[in-house]
């Protein structure tokens, strides 16, 4: 088919949406190493997470065969209220860089929460309601996830309790107020409403939080109130399953184009959007039927792929989530305070994390202030203003489309533009007024996280 018969933007029909998600776990020869509980250090069971999790939902996390999992009904008609979601030619980009690659970016930030994250927190959100809980708890950081939950906890009317990393919480009172019109409680983290919460401000009164420390009072709160259950918005295998829904949407788009995809490039915080875009491809390549190169995009300032180490770590601060096998950087690891880019967990998805490992795909990481002026170059050029997260994907597909410039290759380039950047403009303001900074941590301060590893299981 010809060039010109690519629109700029490749939707789909209802009836073209998937119906299942994948499981690329399914296809993986060497699966991802189980979650373990960190005092016997023996892999976690379903009856040991139920306290914790959705019944529905650990079956999901605990699944490594099935490959197609059905979408429910319900969750397929919220699905139709935001979704598909464009698949972009970047014609506008391809020209002013004059190269002759072809450009196509996934745009995820068409609905309120400005994300992907809404993918997942309608699934995860569905099964709690249909398991009869009163309610869902979480941490958010920038703020995308805890507003597409408490944007799917009103549609199915759950109480929801967001625990927002207090330095969030003040900087972006925005985000706060979107998901208090949600109906959403929003607590500053840590606070005094939580054990957990209560010991990290003994130890640091004037700590501004972490995820990880958030994550801790937030699965707390689940655990000690009845009908309530934690939900995450990444790293877990569930979460990567919920996305697939953006790559099998990619997919079913290039295919009616006969577009083969030579790069696929996403943005790596705890890996569900970069891991839901690839999984299809991910999939014929692991089947061996078809080879694609894939990137990883990470935050020079919080590496976990490209210096972090492939071992049992916790998820939280607190140390009391269950051991994941990942690339880290160490549970205590927090990036440093002029980071404003997101991205900042100190893990990556264990799915992910054992691709890495095992060679299928790469990773890199750039700097925030070339980031920024990759975010400001796509939105004079494509109009989106994009979610600084997102200006990592961007930035390599930039980089990798000038090298086809020299070469004078038509590669096929693809990559995952997550969300919009409205909630943001105190980065894009330290950019603009040329304040903004960059840091790459030193071996010596990576190396006070990485000391703090748990002890390994020996199974
Ligand atoms: C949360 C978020 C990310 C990073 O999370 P992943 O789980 O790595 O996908 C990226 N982009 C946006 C816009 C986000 O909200």
């Amino acid at each position: 088919m010809s060039e010109q018969k690519i629109p700029y933007k490749i939707y789909l029909n209802e009836d073209e949406m998937p119906k299942n998600w994948y499981n690329v776990r399914a296809d993986m020869k060497v699966k991802p190493a189980p979650l373990v509980n960190p005092g016997t250090l023996q892999p976690m069971t379903a009856a040991d997470l139920a306290p914790v999790f959705c019944d529905e939902l650990i079956a999901q996390e605990l699944d490594n065969d099935t490959r197609e999992v059905p979408i429910p009904d319900e969750i397929r008609g919220f699905y139709k209220m935001y979704r598909p979601s464009p698949l972009v030619r970047a014609y506008c980009l391809e020209e002013k860089l004059g190269t002759p690659a072809h450009i196509y970016y996934k745009f995820e930030g068409n609905n309120t929460s400005g994300s992907h994250k809404l993918n997942s927190a309608i699934a995860q959100a569905y099964y709690a309601k249909k398991q009869g809980l009163k309610g869902v708890t979480t941490e958010t950081g920038a703020g995308q996830w805890g507003t597409a939950l408490s944007m799917a906890c009103a549609y199915l009317g759950l109480d929801c309790k967001v625990y927002m990393v207090k330095v969030s919480y003040e900087q972006k009172p925005f985000r706060r107020e979107v998901m208090r019109t949600y109906g959403a409680s929003v607590t500053p983290s840590p606070s005094m409403e939580t054990a957990v919460g209560r010991k990290i401000l003994a130890e640091h009164p004037n700590t501004t939080g972490s995820l990880g420390c958030a994550i801790s009072e937030a699965v707390e709160v689940a655990t000690s109130n009845p009908g309530y259950r934690y939900v995450l918005g990444s790293v877990l295998n569930q979460v990567l399953l919920h996305q697939s829904v953006i790559g099998l949407e990619t997919k079913i788009a290039l295919d009616k184009y006969g577009v083969v995809p030579d790069i696929i490039i996403g943005c790596a915080g705890g890996g569900s959007n970069l891991g839901g875009l690839i999984a299809p491809f991910m999939g014929e390549k692991l089947r061996g039927e078809k080879d694609y190169r894939i990137i990883a995009v990470e935050p020079a300032s919080c590496p976990s792929f490209t210096r972090g180490k492939f071992a049992y770590d916790f998820c939280d601060t607190g140390m009391i989530c269950p051991l994941a096998k990942m690339y880290t950087l160490g549970a205590g690891f927090i990036p440093s305070p002029n980071h404003a880019g997101g991205l900042r967990f100190h893990g990556m998805s264990p799915v992910l994390s054992q691709l890495y490992h095992d060679g299928y795909m790469e990773a890199t990481s750039v700097e925030q202030t070339a980031v920024f002026e990759a975010a400001e170059f796509f939105a004079r050029t494509e109009g989106i203003l994009p979610a600084p997260e997102s200006s990592h994907a961007i930035k390599v597909a930039i980089d990798e489309a000038k090298k086809c410039k020299e070469t004078g290759e038509a590669k096929n380039i693809v990559f995952g533009l997550t969300g919009t950047g409205y909630f943001d403009l105190v980065a894009y303001e330290q950019y603009n007024n040329g304040t903004m900074t960059d840091h790459i941590p030193t071996d010596e301060e990576l190396a006070v996280g990485l000391a703090a590893l748990p002890p390994q299981p020996t199974f």
